[in-house]
């Protein structure tokens, strides 16, 4: 394996680094995707683009307008910060099972979404928040929604000179829960046999205003589940409605049969896990 390492101190030389190696160049991150993909020989680069050095990409901010995650972010300051333990648990909970200590202090955000694994965990919360993705490239900068720029597995809307610089989504409204559930053969160090997250709002009368669910390793990208979450709408939130939407929801995903599990037994899974999450969404709202 050779390559040249290169590492810009600003965006600016990132991007036309970028733009220099075109296909034969990658940026690198924590590099917990790349290096593994560069060690089984999938990839070759002929440069690395770090960026490591870049200022600015490695914090979350709230501001009028919601939150804003730098790409840089690790899992591991996801994991911890406050609002995301909490009010938006369902992101906290999918970077907390990332890995392990080791892997989540290096690995990034935005490593995760620009991997585009259909089981990155992290990206499957931010399907379900609506998120977007803020991209700077030799064009300029430009935003979409993180549905539209994951394409298939490993595929992606980014062209090879532009950086992921922020992933934004808003803040929820009052009286909200979520929930992230994980199936593994283990509970630490597993890359996800199905995961699964959703988001309940309740409106006036305790009825449901807003719902999202979003699912990981079921599809060519994590997806989301239309015609369980329109079933949802302006229903009471009750167990037995839960059941109904969760076998929805499986039929919604097109799952596939490897070496961690069949398709049968994911669309099991994807049914327990939605009915376990939508309870837990409900749990979180009287618990504030
Ligand atoms: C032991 C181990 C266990 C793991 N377990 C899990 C798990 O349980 N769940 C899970 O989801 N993942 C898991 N992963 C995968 C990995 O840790 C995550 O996907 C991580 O978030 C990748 O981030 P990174 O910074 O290391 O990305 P990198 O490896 O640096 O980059 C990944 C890809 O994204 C590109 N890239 C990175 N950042 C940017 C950017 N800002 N702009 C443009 N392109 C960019 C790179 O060019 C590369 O193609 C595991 C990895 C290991 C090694």
């Amino acid at each position: 394996m050779s390559f040249a390492l290169h590492e810009p101190s600003s965006l600016s030389d990132a991007i036309e680094l970028g733009a220099r190696f075109g296909a034969e160049g990658r940026f690198i991150a924590g590099g917990t995707d790349l290096v593994i993909q560069m060690n089984r020989k999938r990839l070759a680069p002929r440069a690395l683009v770090s960026l490591s050095r870049l200022p600015d990409l490695s914090s979350i901010e709230l501001c009028p307008s919601g939150y804003s995650i730098g790409a840089l972010t690790t899992h591991k300051t996801i994991e911890r910060y406050p609002a995301f333990r909490n009010r938006i648990a369902m992101l906290g909970a999918a970077s907390q099972v990332v890995g392990g200590h080791q892997v989540r202090n290096i690995a990034t955000i935005g490593g995760n979404v620009v991997n585009a694994s259909p089981a990155a965990d992290a990206v499957v919360p931010l399907l379900a928040l609506d998120a977007e993705v803020d991209l700077a490239g030799a064009a300029g900068k430009r935003s979409l929604a993180l549905s539209q720029f994951l394409r298939g597995p490993g595929k992606t809307d980014r062209s090879s000179d532009e950086v992921l610089t922020h992933i934004r989504f808003k803040d929820l409204p009052p009286n909200s829960g979520t929930a992230f559930l994980k199936a593994g053969r283990r509970k630490a160090m597993e890359i996800s046999i199905v995961c699964v997250a959703a988001k309940l709002t309740l409106g006036a009368h305790g009825l449901i205003s807003g719902a999202a669910i979003a699912l990981g390793a079921v599809g060519a990208t994590a997806l989301r589940c239309p015609q369980a979450e329109a079933l949802l709408m302006g229903q009471r939130a009750r167990p037995e409605l839960f059941g109904e939407i969760a076998r929805c929801a499986a039929t919604e995903c097109t799952p596939i049969s490897d070496v961690r599990a069949s398709a049968n037994y994911r669309g099991i899974m994807v049914a327990a896990l939605v009915e376990r999450a939508l309870v837990r969404c409900v749990e979180a709202v009287e618990e504030v």
